[in-house]
């Protein structure tokens, strides 16, 4: 499965809307410290329905709303990054994501060629999913993806945490994620 794009808007730092297209051949993301690779990362698993603040580095499932930053964000204990087009940005009262899968050789069980699962998120907690602009449940995004391994709680995305616990855990919960991975 060929993933294509990903799309953010409001998501954490990106304030404006982003869109990272993955031609053929893109392997890695580079950029430094507190740029935001992780908030990339954390938009996978937040649009494959994760509900847990932990796993996407917050406090509460609202912390993934572009928080403002610079002299607009005075206040609101979020103003870490400096600089760019986030200086003075006021908070945002909505983030969405969207990935868009290619799906050419038909590995998802839907006719399209091209599938793209959205998800959005107000300041109030109301949060929604879709699918090629359709609205419909976390459940029918979970049923689409459920024989590829893709989802919230597989191991294909692996988070840099995630990597530094798995070698420093003791064999016992080794043997539990490997158990996990393998859908024992
Ligand atoms: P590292 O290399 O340290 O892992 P990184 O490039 O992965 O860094 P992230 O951790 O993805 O960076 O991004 C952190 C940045 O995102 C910080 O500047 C933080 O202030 C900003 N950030 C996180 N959540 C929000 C939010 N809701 N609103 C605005 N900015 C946010």
């Amino acid at each position: 499965m060929f993933l294509k794009s990903l799309s953010l808007r409001g998501f954490k730092s990106f304030a404006d809307r982003t869109v990272l297209e993955f031609e053929p051949g893109v392997t890695v993301i580079v950029g430094p410290n507190g740029s935001g690779k992780s908030n990339i990362v954390d938009a996978f698993t937040w649009v494959l329905g994760s509900h847990s603040p932990k796993s996407l580095r917050g406090g509460s499932m609202s912390d993934v709303i572009f928080a403002g930053s610079g002299i607009a964000a005075e206040g609101n204990g979020r103003n870490g990054a400096e600089g760019g087009q986030r200086s003075g940005r006021p908070a945002l009262g909505r983030a969405s994501a969207e990935i868009t899968i290619d799906n050419s050789r038909g590995a998802l069980p839907i006719e399209f060629t091209e599938v793209t699962i959205g998800r959005a998120m107000f300041a109030t907690g109301e949060t929604s999913y879709t699918i090629n602009d359709v609205e419909c449940r976390l459940l029918d995004v979970q049923e689409l993806l459920s024989d590829t391994g893709l989802g919230r709680e597989s191991h294909t995305i692996v988070g840099q945490g995630q990597l530094e616990t798995v070698l420093n855990a003791r064999p016992e919960d080794r043997r539990a994620f490997i158990e996990e991975a393998a859908g024992i």
